[in-house]
């Protein structure tokens, strides 16, 4: 199924006006499980039409990776074109069929969800929750009941 990022320096509500936006899409391509590619293009985003136009392939690994691996590659690149301003990111949810925005400004930390190998999720996150002693970083992906989570136990809702 994948992940796909639209990274760009705009807001949604900035670029009503603007015909189109710079831009890298950074894509996680493979099946829902299994080896992953991840790839990057640098090209224009246009919001009106919620497509990109891509100009170049910016970052492109030559081997496929194992899932979580890829994984961490997919969101440490986000996290290399948010560093250099790219902070307004749209991520493409196959459940709804559409982009959701999400503002990396507020995001102050990573993903702290670790796998059956042991590697974090990493995506840029500004939720915590607190379990035990400390508090951890989830994404919306992980923060959720039901879920493995840092301690690898069954996760918990505090009410
Ligand atoms: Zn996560």
């Amino acid at each position: 199924m994948g992940k796909v990022a639209i990274l760009t320096r705009n807001p949604p509500a900035e670029l009503g006006d603007i015909q189109k936006a710079e831009a890298y899409q950074i894509a996680l391509l493979g099946g829902a499980t299994g080896d992953q590619r991840v790839k990057e293009q640098h090209g224009w985003w246009n919001e009106t039409e919620q497509r990109a136009e891509f100009l170049s392939t910016t970052f492109e690994p030559d081997t496929p990776l194992p899932f979580e691996e890829a994984l961490k590659v997919y969101y440490d690149q986000i996290g290399l074109r948010a560093s250099q301003g790219f902070m307004h990111v749209r991520y493409y949810s196959f459940i709804e069929n559409r982009y959701v925005y999400e503002d990396l400004r507020k995001a102050t930390g990573t993903c702290e969800y670790k796998s059956g190998s042991g590697g974090a999720c990493g995506k840029p996150t500004n939720k915590v929750f607190p379990f035990g002693s400390r508090s951890y970083w989830f994404c919306d992906e992980h923060l959720k009941p039901g879920a493995e989570q840092v301690t690898g136990r069954p996760f918990i809702e505090k009410k």
